[in-house]
């Protein structure tokens, strides 16, 4: 896997052992998936409870490199370790199915967009940002829904590009990855609402 040694190599910060073997035989698939492609920051997460350096390679894949490279990064070493049909579990495990989502849809629930391949906002020019956001948009609709709020992936600092992309695509709010107790009494922004902590 060329690419992957590739990037390991800029991945000095887990010493002299590659990410294979230092994941390898310790994560279950999901556990894996989690800790490195889902924005799982809060206590108890999978963030918060793998190694220190485990911690760093996210950051590093999930600040240092551009979002496709480094999922494709992980998908090479999930690829090593799970095989192709045991990735095709992990995810089918993970999300939601489009049958699902129409039950919850029947059933009164708001479906909210979360973005096409879930990557910082902020790191994206503003076509790429409305790429993002567009495309999911036309699946949501595909099964029935018309999302109005859409969650940022990661949450993070947001910039007025990204609110005015979300606004120009015709939504009515956003919300952000950070928690609060206060929140919802009306003096929130919109586009950056916060989280009730669970
Ligand atoms: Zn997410």
């Amino acid at each position: 896997m060329p690419r992957a040694i590739a990037i390991q190599q800029l991945l000095f910060c887990i010493g002299p052992v590659t990410l294979l073997e230092l994941v390898k035989d310790r994560f279950s698939g999901d556990s894996f998936y989690s800790l490195f492609l889902q924005d799982n920051f809060p206590i108890g997460s999978c963030y918060c409870n793998a190694p220190p350096e485990l911690r760093r390679v996210k950051t590093i894949l999930n600040y240092g490199l551009p979002h496709k490279l480094g999922d494709e990064f992980i998908f090479d070493v999930m690829e090593d370790i799970f095989g192709r049909d045991g990735i095709k579990d992990i995810i089918n495990k993970m999300f939601i199915s489009r049958s699902c989502l129409k039950i919850m849809l029947n059933a009164g629930m708001e479906i909210g967009n979360h973005t096409h391949t879930h990557p910082f906002l902020t790191h994206l020019s503003k076509a790429e940002i409305k790429e993002e956001v567009i495309t999911a948009d036309s699946f949501l609709k595909s099964i029935g829904c018309t999302p109005v709020t859409l969650c940022y992936p990661f949450g993070g600092k947001l910039t007025p590009q990204v609110i005015d992309v979300i606004k120009d695509c015709g939504y009515l709010g956003g919300c952000n990855f950070q928690y609060s107790d206060d929140v919802n009494f009306g003096k929130e922004n919109d586009y950056n609402l916060l989280r009730i902590p669970g």
